[in-house]
């Protein structure tokens, strides 16, 4: 049965869809996106799809890992009902013309950097919605301006989908997982663990009473200073719901960072107040 009849059948039965987006490459990360669709849902649905979309013409979309065979065999022992793979047409036939524009909150932060890339998240999301037919869909908190940016759409549209946020699953050295890690040398992936330190940094000074954005913004950007490869592209503070600088910065709040490492772009973030960061 193809993937959306299958969906609009469970739904029908009453049974509650839980699904989870993805481009493949799956680790530790997308598995506890999945732990937790499985715990909340009857069925749950995954989705591994390279969305050129979201990808700049300067970017990865070519090199992007896809480790099919792996991927399938890691959903197969996480037990998800169903694996949507689709083909590109299948997502963007010739005749797709429509596009999602996020708007000012899809410029700001990795949008700056990005131009198109949430009007490219956003489409596909609201079609692989459609085609899932989900009660409740689940984002990484590593990607925090897309869960703000999918709410958005979700309330927008009023989209009959709960948005869950899943915590960032990150290695022993607290590098958050990500499938562009194993694009890191040798040396950069050495140097990789210092973005969450100066994240942490900036949480110690928040928990030691520190509130003025900026201070905490400098508390971050002295560690990744000297930090080998390693280029700023932003740094910043930022309401969770406005994306906009806090005079103030409260529990809730977040921290947000991209750097690139030699020629890979990572981005991390946390939460200030919440535990753990
Ligand atoms: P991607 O395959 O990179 O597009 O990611 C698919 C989903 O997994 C997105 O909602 C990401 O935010 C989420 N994700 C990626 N890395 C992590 C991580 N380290 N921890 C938690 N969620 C993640």
């Amino acid at each position: 049965m193809a993937m959306q009849e299958q969906a609009v059948s469970w739904a029908q039965e009453g049974l509650e869809i839980g699904f989870v987006p993805t481009m493949g490459a799956l680790h530790a990360g997308h598995d506890a996106l999945v732990a937790r669709a499985r715990k909340d849902n009857q069925r749950v649905i995954v989705s591994v799809f390279v969305n050129p979309r979201q990808f700049g013409p300067a970017e990865d979309f070519a090199h992007y890992p896809r480790p099919f065979e792996a991927d399938h065999d890691r959903l197969d022992r996480l037990s998800v009902d169903a694996i949507f793979h689709p083909a590109l047409e299948q997502i963007y036939p010739p005749a797709f013309k429509t596009t999602v524009d996020p708007g000012p909150l899809g410029e700001m932060l990795e949008g700056k950097s990005r131009p198109g890339h949430f009007a490219g998240v956003l489409t596909v999301v609201l079609k692989l919605f459609s085609i899932t037919q989900p009660r409740r869909a689940y984002f990484g908190q590593k990607d925090f301006q897309q869960v703000v940016l999918v709410r958005q759409l979700v309330r927008d549209f009023a989209l009959p989908v709960r948005v869950v946020t899943v915590p960032t699953v990150r290695e022993e050295d607290g590098l958050a997982m990500s499938s562009r890690n194993v694009y890191l040398g040798a040396e950069e992936r050495r140097v990789a663990p210092t973005i969450h330190r100066a994240l942490l940094e900036a949480v110690a000074a928040f928990k030691a009473g520190q509130r003025d954005p900026t201070q905490l913004e400098l508390a971050a950007r002295r560690v990744l200073q000297g930090a080998p490869r390693l280029e700023l592209d932003y740094l910043s503070v930022v309401d969770d719901v406005t994306l906009s600088t806090p005079e103030q910065v409260r529990p809730g709040h977040v921290l947000a960072v991209a750097v690139k490492l030699g020629a890979t772009r990572l981005i991390d973030n946390v939460v200030f107040g919440a535990d753990p960061a």
